[in-house]
C-alpha cells in the first residue's frame, strides 16, 4: 500500500498578512519538512510511490510555461486537462476545467472526444475518469505518487475482513455499504457487489436516505468525519448511535453488542488535511477576529463542524464566498491552495486560512509545472506516460455503485 502523509503543513510565517483584508495575500515559504514532502522520491515498493521513467524537466527550467501552453496547443482536442480546487497555481492555469472529483469525472465523462484525459488530482480521482469514461480514452496522472491518504486507510483485505465479520454475526444483510467518493476503484467495486452506493461530500445524506431504505445500517467508508457528520447533524442520529470500526483492532476494536446496536458503523478514516482544524482553531479566530464566519468542509471533525457558521463541500465553500457581501470576514477550513485562490480572488472580502500552520494536501501538490510538462510532451511524442486503468471487472462493480449514486432521487 502506498504510503501517503497527506499533510504538508508548516507554522504559517505569514498568519497576519492572511487576515489583514488591506494587505495581498502572501505566499508562505515552505519549510525543509515541506520540502521533503514534496521531493520527487517515492517507495519503490508501491504501485503510486514510484519515480517517473522519464526525465523531467528541471523546476527551474525558466521556459516550462511556454513548454506546456506550446504541447497543450500541439495536442489540441486530443487532450483535456482537469485541474481539483485543491492543485497548485502553476498547473491550474493549465486545466480545461476546475472543480471537485466528482464533477471532474462527469467533466471526463462528457468529453468522449478527447483522446487524452490528464488528471491533475490524485489517484483515485484519475480511476474514477477511467470507470466513466470510454475504453478508447486514455487518463493520466502526471506523477503516480499523487495518492491520497484517506483513501489508502482502506485497503480491500480490510474492508472483506470487516464484511466477513458482520456476515459471521448476521447483520450484513441488513448492512449497506456507502462509500465516500475519496476511495480507491477497488472499495467502490466491494461496494457495487454489495448493494451499495458511492456519495460525495454534497449528496452524503442523499446517499445515506436512500441506503437507509435499503437496509437497518449502514457501514460508512472510509471518511469516519463525513459519515459522522452526516448522520449526527444532517439525519438525526445521536453519535451514540454511530461507532467506529478499527481495521488494525481484531473486530474492529468493538463488541459484537456494540456492531449490532450501532446504526452507522464509521470506517476508521479520516483526510489529513481537513482532520488537522481543532475547536481551539475556531475559537482561537473567533476571538482574534470578531464577527467571523467559519466555513467548513464536512471533513473535519465533528466538533469543528459543531461549532462552524456553515459547512459545505468545495464547491459549496466557493459559491458561499461568492455571494458573501464585500467586507465580511471568513476563515476557511479547507485545503490551503483553495483558500488562498479565493483569498487573491475576493480582495474585497477578508478570508483566512483556518489555522495557524500552513496545510497544503502533500499529494496533491506532487502534480507539479514540471510533471505536468513532461506527460504532455511524452503524449506530442506519441507515448503515453503514467496512464491509469481499472481493471473491467473492478471498474463494472465500482461503476454499478457509481449508478446508483447518480440515480439518487
Ligand atoms: S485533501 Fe483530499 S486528496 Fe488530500 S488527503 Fe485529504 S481527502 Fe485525500
Amino acid at each position: 500500500m502506498a504510503a501517503h502523509t497527506g499533510a504538508g503543513c508548516a507554522p504559517s510565517g505569514s498568519w497576519d498578512t492572511m487576515e489583514d483584508v488591506n494587505e495581498p495575500w502572501v505566499e508562505p515559504s515552505p519549510t525543509a519538512t515541506a520540502l521533503l514532502l514534496l521531493g520527487r522520491g517515492g517507495d519503490p515498493a508501491t504501485e503510486r510511490g514510484v519515480e517517473c521513467p522519464g526525465d523531467l524537466p528541471a523546476p527551474s527550467d525558466p521556459d516550462l510555461v511556454a513548454r506546456a501552453a506550446a504541447a497543450k496547443a500541439a495536442l489540441g482536442d486530443r487532450v483535456f486537462v482537469l485541474g481539483h480546487h485543491y492543485q497548485r497555481d502553476e498547473v491550474i492555469q493549465f486545466a480545461d476545467v476546475t472543480g471537485d472529483s466528482f464533477k471532474l469525472a462527469r467533466e471526463a465523462a462528457a468529453r468522449p472526444d478527447a483522446e487524452y484525459i490528464v488528471f491533475c488530482g490524485v489517484h483515485f480521482m484519475a480511476e474514477s475518469a477511467d470507470i466513466l469514461t470510454s475504453d478508447r480514452q486514455k487518463v493520466i496522472l502526471p506523477d503516480l505518487a499523487a495518492g491520497c491518504s484517506m483513501a489508502d486507510m482502506a485497503v480491500l483485505s480490510q474492508v472483506e475482513t470487516a464484511w466477513e465479520l458482520l456476515q459471521d454475526l448476521g447483520i450484513a444483510g441488513e448492512t449497506v455499504p456507502v462509500t465516500y467518493m475519496n476511495s480507491s476503484a477497488d472499495i467502490k467495486g466491494f461496494v457495487g457487489r454489495n448493494g451499495g452506493v458511492v456519495c460525495t461530500s454534497s449528496n452524503a445524506k442523499r446517499a445515506l436516505t436512500w441506503a437507509y431504505e435499503q437496509g437497518q445500517k449502514v457501514l460508512f467508508l472510509p471518511d469516519q468525519h463525513l459519515g459522522r457528520n452526516t448522520a449526527v447533524l444532517e439525519m438525526g442520529f445521536s453519535l451514540d448511535d454511530c461507532v467506529l470500526y478499527d481495521p488494525h483492532k481484531p473486530g474492529g476494536g468493538l463488541t459484537p453488542e456494540q456492531l449490532r446496536d450501532a446504526k452507522m458503523i464509521l470506517w476508521r478514516g479520516h483526510c489529513s488535511v481537513h482532520g488537522r482544524f481543532t475547536l481551539d482553531s475556531v475559537n482561537e479566530v473567533r476571538e482574534r477576529v470578531p464577527g467571523v464566519n467559519v466555513l467548513v468542509h464536512p471533513e473535519c471533525r465533528h466538533e469543528v463542524v459543531t461549532a462552524a457558521d456553515q459547512v459545505g463541500s468545495t464547491e459549496y465553500i466557493i459559491r458561499a464566498i461568492e455571494a458573501a457581501p464585500a467586507g465580511s470576514a471568513w476563515a476557511v477550513g479547507t485545503e490551503l491552495n483553495l483558500v488562498r485562490r479565493l483569498a487573491l480572488a475576493h480582495p474585497d472580502k477578508q478570508i483566512m486560512f483556518l489555522d495557524r500552520a500552513v496545510c497544503y494536501c502533500s499529494t496533491m501538490n506532487r502534480i507539479d509545472l514540471p510533471h505536468l510538462v513532461w506527460a504532455l510532451e511524452e503524449l506530442v511524442a506519441g507515448r503515453v506516460v503514467n496512464q491509469i486503468t481499472v481493471d473491467p471487472v473492478t471498474a463494472h462493480q465500482a461503476r454499478v455503485a457509481l449508478d446508483q449514486m447518480l440515480a439518487l432521487p
